[in-house]
């Protein structure tokens, strides 16, 4: 067994950006005006600009007073994110964005645009400290925790890009240029950086001129299994959707798969979901399931994870739908995507189910992978060349492959 990763739950001590008006509640908000010398109605006047217009140049602010701008701009409006690469693919339909912070360090987002909604995948810190081999982010450890304004310009970012392409940024009810989902599946683990997550959720929710005004249904806050993280969250009753990246339908597969896992084993989970969809409330869970070839794709661990879902608690099956993710691989992880033929029959087997029937699943279409743009790629291209060069001498990763397969194709 070759995981050597250490789980980091704690950011390194490192500088965070300038306060940034996106920081700030409500009442933070009218405190800042205030150590301005500026009357309270001016902290709504820029937070309006900031959230329902998407401005963050007090230079374009028309309702500012001239005089004023610098000031405000120095105390409020620091620049925090410079865009040093944006690559598209699928047509336009897919674009990545790489950040560049003050400090120096880099994290990406992807904005895709579908049929029916735009979705923007945030990250929440640069790298993560979670350490799962099969994702390329994991391989980099954490740099730091994102503040909850460079979370939210990711935001602003994706919706100001749609506005300026075909429409009217977050406003307009119908899809062209409307920013309409927001997932927090980018870099890191959103539950290891909770407080600013948190109040990211809070802002991206909030109707303006508090917030942009996403509905909570449409944000999706990713996590790996922070099981005490998702008891909290069930009490914040965000209602935002809950996705829960699994990747495996027992522990001994899952404590190589998520290292995490050997922290808070599955049936204290799967005890969390339960209480988050008790108390948020959402009608059901998104478990993730990334198919690696031979290692977690068998028909039987299909089965094996219906029963999964089905015998922690007395209430019966814990409400799911699962969502099958096609691994992207990269060279240092030795795992391969599963086929086509495998991913279809074990997304048949969740769906016609056992004698408890089966349970709702898709099966995630890529995007981005040309551009390294999928989820458990948003690895740093421009910032630790030197980690990113030792990552690519590591022996591959050597994780048990699946049972013999009943119906091995
Ligand atoms: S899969 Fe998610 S939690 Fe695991 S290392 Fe990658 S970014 Fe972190």
């Amino acid at each position: 067994m070759a995981i050597s990763l250490p789980l980091v739950f704690d950011a390194p001590r490192r500088a965070m950006p300038p306060r940034h008006l996106a920081d700030l509640d409500d009442d933070a908000r009218t405190a800042a005006v205030a150590e301005l010398g500026l009357p309270a109605f001016r902290g709504k006047q820029l937070a309006n600009q900031y959230y329902a217009r998407l401005i963050a140049d007090p230079h374009e602010m028309t309702d500012l007073p001239a005089n004023l701008r610098d000031q405000i701009g120095e105390a409020l409006f620091p620049k925090l994110l410079d865009a040093v690469r944006e690559i598209e693919c699928d047509a336009g339909e897919t674009r990545k964005m790489l950040w560049r912070a003050v400090d120096g360090s880099t994290f990406e987002s992807v904005l895709m645009r579908y049929p029916q909604r735009n979705t923007v995948c945030i990250s929440s810190q640069a790298g993560c400290g979670m350490a799962c081999p099969f994702c390329a982010t994991g391989q980099g450890g954490l740099q730091r925790n994102l503040s909850t304004a460079e979370i939210l310009e990711q935001v602003r970012a994706a919706a100001v890009e749609l506005r300026d392409r075909d429409g009217d940024g977050i406003a307009e009810p119908a899809r062209g240029g409307r920013l309409s989902n927001i997932v927090f599946m980018g870099m890191g683990e959103p539950l290891a950086n909770y407080n600013r997550v948190l109040a990211a959720v809070r802002r991206i929710t909030a109707p303006p001129p508090n917030g942009f005004g996403i509905s909570a249904r449409a944000v999706t806050v990713s996590t790996v299994g922070l099981a005490p993280a998702i008891r909290k969250l069930a009490d914040e009753r965000l209602g935002v959707t809950l996705a829960v990246s699994l990747h495996a339908p027992d522990d001994a597969l899952r404590d190589q798969l998520v290292p995490l896992n050997r922290k808070y084993p599955l049936a204290e989970l799967l005890a969390a979901c339960r209480r988050y969809l008790e108390a948020a409330p959402r009608d059901f869970i998104t478990f993730e399931y990334c198919m690696l070839d031979g290692v977690n794709d068998d028909e039987a661990q299909a089965r094996a994870l219906l029963r999964l879902v089905g015998e922690h608690g007395p209430a019966g099956r814990v409400p799911c739908k699962f969502n099958l993710i096609p691994f992207n691989p990269f060279p240092a992880s030795g795992l391969k995507r599963s086929g086509a033929a495998r991913v279809q029959a074990f997304a048949r087997a969740l769906i016609d189910g056992d004698g408890a029937g089966g349970v709702v699943t898709t099966v995630r279409k890529t995007r981005g992978d040309d551009i390294d743009a999928a989820c458990g790629q948003l690895a740093g291209e421009v910032q630790d060349r030197t980690q990113a060069a030792r990552r690519m001498t590591r022996a591959p990763i050597a994780i048990r492959p699946a049972a013999p397969a009943e119906n091995r194709r």
